[in-house]
């Protein structure tokens, strides 16, 4: 029978394959359909249990992209002798796969085969054993290393740091370390970043200034341990050391360094960074783009991220989501649709955070109905089925539009438990649009499902403020005491000529403190002129999170614009970042400030930011 290829078109144009020794072959093989063609050849050929030749179809198989494992695992079980470089390809391809007990079973397999392994055997099962939490086999490998006499292995003896590292075992950790003859730039930095993984600061930092030669991997080492600890300052510092000793900014480096800057609102340090990446050609990626934007947008600084969201041409759907949510952040409810639109007619399709990321921009500019459109799209055409975080923004949404009966409906009909962060959003409504009822009834919730944040106390106690109910609020304030709920203390931060002042209410220890409060005098003095009114009355009763202890006009955030304004030229931007809510009465302040000293004070709150500018808030008051 006469196949249905036509065999006149096969014989013209012969396989590449054929034409080819097929043991050669296998070095410049592609794919798994072009393997096993070469394979049938080589069985022809009667090589199918020569070590060399199979060790090249296994690490094929084995250890690239397109290879197949479990044909890999087929070839090897055919073989009659395999040597050590088949049982390492085998393990290497099976840790890859995470397939962490194959790969010891396989190595004892090896040693009653009486196969000797080599210095390539130990990393893999080292690492194997650090996956798997394998103390100890991991152990029981160590000794083996010593015996087989592979001490002088520093991929062995570098595996094996990490791997202690990861049993939290620091002393034996410690001890491979100390007993290596030649350590290596890895050896280092697997015990700095050990240490620093289990919250070790100072041991890995004494471990970074000792180190002997500082590379870019060294330095990301202790910086990235810094920044994930939340240490902004000492990452800053280190930073500030490694760009004066002219060691050269990685990626990684500079992906840790964003990260802080966008967690401190550090912008100057931001756009140097930034910049630092156009002079020297650091190529940029989805990941790298993304996290630039994230810094502008948390920076204040939308313009910025806009232009390089539009310039960036390996946008990914992280980018989009980031872009969206900054625009959210910033109250531009309706560029953000626009944003989503332009982003389905790329055919990027969007994930759960893109729909939290737009609902929360229907929520910050009150697009009640397209927010109602977009919570029934995200099923009705993605088949994603909203989240709390979804049922979150919702509610909040509802609540500032003031319907708060929609929203509480909404919180019955939620299919998973209501957080403290949604009853919060509701509670905040109701005193807004005072629903006494239905606010009192969240708000205790609120308490009973998160009875150790001050915030929820302070919630409740002002929406009784709110409807003059004073002994209520004593009462919240009492309870609030009983339990021992410590409040978190106000905390604003200001970024000027690369450095990082920082403002507590009512602290002095800054060493400009006597010009400072001389110039806060000045400010208030200045804007009373001007009509502001100290909002004494929320503080008389109200729980304000900045408390009275501190009289009002030294709340943090006031501190750090005089700083500001003492410090910045005219019509210099000022910006600060706030760890609580702004206060009703710095809101107040920081409008009328912004029309006196002709300035753009930009404050990024703990949800939001605020531009002030000529007297006005960005947030229309609604925050
Ligand atoms: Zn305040
Ligand atoms: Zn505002």
């Amino acid at each position: 029978m006469i196949p249905l290829t036509s065999s006149a078109t096969v014989a013209a144009y012969p396989s590449t394959v054929s034409y080819l020794n097929p043991v050669q072959g296998l070095e410049r093989c592609s794919s798994m359909v072009e393997l096993k063609q070469l394979h049938s050849q080589i069985i022809k050929l009667g090589l199918s249990s020569d070590n060399d030749v199979m060790g090249r179809a296994i690490k094929f198989c084995a250890l690239s992209n397109s290879g197949d494992l479990w044909y890999a695992h087929r070839i090897f079980e055919k073989m009659t002798e395999p040597d050590a470089f088949l049982y390492n390809t085998l393990i290497r391809g099976y840790l890859q796969c995470n397939l962490v007990t194959e790969c010891i079973q396989l190595y004892l397999r090896m040693l009653d085969d009486c196969v000797v392994p080599n210095n390539f055997t130990f990393p893999p099962l080292i690492r194997a054993c650090s996956a798997d939490n394998g103390v100890e086999e991991g152990k029981q490998i160590h000794g083996h290393v010593v015996k087989l006499g592979f001490l002088e292995d520093r991929f062995s003896q570098n595996n094996l740091i990490y791997m202690y590292m990861k049993f939290e075992s620091l002393e034996d950790a410690r001890r491979v370390f100390d007993k290596m003859k030649e350590k290596d730039v890895v050896s280092w930095t697997t015990l700095i970043s050990g240490y620093s993984q289990l919250g070790l600061l100072n041991e890995a930092y004494e471990v970074f200034r000792v180190m002997p030669q500082r590379s870019s991997a060294a330095w990301n080492a202790i910086i990235a341990s810094f920044v994930q600890h939340n240490h902004f300052h000492q990452a800053f510092s280190l930073f500030n050391e490694m760009r004066s000793e002219n060691v050269e900014l990685d990626r990684y480096v500079i992906a840790s360094m964003l990260s802080a800057c966008t967690r401190l609102g550090a912008l100057e340090q931001g756009e140097w960074i930034h910049g630092y990446m156009n002079r020297n050609g650091i190529e940029m990626d989805t990941k790298l783009a993304t996290t630039i934007i994230d810094m502008y947008c948390k920076c204040g600084h939308l313009e910025k991220a806009l232009e390089v969201f539009n310039r960036c041409s390996c946008k990914g759907l992280s980018t989009w989501n980031c872009m969206i949510g900054g625009l959210a952040m910033h109250g531009r409810g309706e560029a953000a649709v626009e944003l989503f639109k332009a982003m389905e007619l790329e055919r990027i399709t969007p994930d759960h955070i893109t729909f939290l990321n737009l609902l929360s921009a229907c929520a910050h500019s009150g697009l009640v109905e397209t927010g109602r459109e977009y919570f029934k799209y995200m099923t009705e055409v993605y088949g994603l089925e909203p989240r709390t975080e979804h049922f979150g923004c919702m509610v909040d949404l509802l609540g500032r539009a003031g319907l708060v009966e929609d929203a509480r409906k909404l919180v019955e009909e939620m299919p998973m438990d209501v957080d403290s962060g949604i009853l919060g959003a509701l509670v905040g409504a109701c005193k807004i649009h005072k629903n006494i009822e239905v606010g009192e009834e969240m708000g205790k919730r609120l308490i009973e499902l998160d009875p150790n944040n001050s915030g929820r106390y302070v919630l409740l106690a002002n929406l009784y403020a709110s409807a003059g109910r004073w002994d209520d609020v004593a009462n919240v304030r009492r309870l609030m005491n009983d339990k021992g709920v410590k409040k978190v203390p106000g905390l604003s931060v200001i970024e000027m000529e690369g450095r990082i002042a920082e403002f507590i209410a009512g602290g002095r220890t800054h060493p400009d403190s006597k010009k400072i409060y001389a110039k806060l005098e000045e400010m208030l003095e200045r804007i009373r002129g001007l009509g502001y009114v100290p909002e004494t009355e929320g503080v008389l009763h109200e729980i304000e999170e900045e408390e009275k202890e501190n009289p009002l006009n030294y709340h943090s955030e006031k501190l750090a614009i005089a700083f500001g304004l003492l410090k910045t030229k005219a019509g210099e931007t000022i910006r600060i970042s706030k760890n609580l809510r702004v206060c009703r009465d710095c809101h107040q302040a920081s409008k009328f400030i912004s029309k006196a000293f002709n300035r753009e004070i930009i404050v990024r709150d703990r949800n939001r930011f605020h531009h002030f500018i000529d007297g006005e808030c960005s947030c229309k008051d609604f925050w």
